[in-house]
């Protein structure tokens, strides 16, 4: 996907807009990007997870960094969560952001952060940024309102070095859940009950990997799943040669849907 698109604001009768800006695994599999949904509405401009080729795979599809206020994370790894040193000093530098960014995640977001974005960019981060910067921790089980969001995490099974959350989200009258990575975990129908949309991941076909859910078991617990929509993300290359055949929405870099 290289074609540059207008990026256009969701209508009215199109209250919230949903934009995978990488569907991809940690690894590129498929030449996808890693890990970012842009959610766009009346009410808010977010997105869920930020990867390392975020920030360019934005710039492809017309998402204007400087219009998002708020990015919601999954869970502290590389892939989810590393493009954020890059959207920090593109905001600091030469975008010239002055609109208040807020950043929420599991406990430790903040410490991880700084020692993400001193790593790459030494000396780079800042106690004030150019733009008003709030770095929230988001507490499980509990409705956290932040930037107009309310958001619900619901902690998963995904070791990263902080608790990995699947989020439940509510926006424009519009419930979204998002898996993060995790394997099979009863929480994954709280996150999803109900829900206009749930963004889930499917790494494998069938072969177990650790901490990862594979499409047979999700679609043996889709049942206890009662989203409206399920979308499958974050697939493996082996997962990618399959699904195609498979009767189930999955996420491709650059596919809109609207809510
Ligand atoms: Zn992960």
């Amino acid at each position: 996907m290289t074609e540059s698109r207008e990026y256009v604001r969701p209508t009215v009768e199109s209250p919230v807009r949903v934009t995978f800006v990488g569907s991809g695994d940690a690894f590129g599999s498929g030449g996808r990007g890693q890990a970012c949904v842009h959610v766009a509405g009346a009410q808010a401009s977010f997105l869920v997870d930020c990867g390392p080729s975020a920030l360019p795979a934005m710039r492809r599809l017309g998402v204007d960094p400087n219009d998002v206020e708020l990015v919601l994370l999954s869970h502290l790894h590389g892939d989810h969560f590393g493009g954020l040193p890059f959207l920090l000093l593109d905001a600091q530098l030469p975008s010239r952001r002055t609109r208040p960014l807020t950043i929420a995640g599991p406990a430790s977001t903040a410490e991880r952060l700084q020692q993400a974005t001193e790593v790459l960019f030494p000396g780079a981060w800042r106690e004030h940024w150019r733009f008003p910067l709030e770095i929230v921790e988001l507490e499980p089980e509990r409705r956290n309102e932040v930037a107009r969001v309310t958001v619900t995490p619901y902690v998963v099974s995904h070791p990263s070095g902080a608790p990995p959350l699947a989020l439940r989200i509510e926006v424009g009258g519009r419930v979204l859940a998002f898996s993060g990575d995790t394997e099979w975990t009863p929480v994954l129908s709280s996150a999803a009950d109900g829900a206009d949309l749930l963004v889930v991941e499917s790494y494998t076909f069938d072969r177990p990997v650790p901490y990862h859910l594979d499409y047979r078991t999700l679609i043996r617990h889709a049942p206890d799943l009662r989203a409206k929509r399920l979308v499958l993300t974050h697939m493996s290359a082996e997962m990618l040669d399959r699904v195609a055949g498979l009767d189930c929405e999955y996420a491709e870099d650059g596919k809109q849907l609207e809510l």
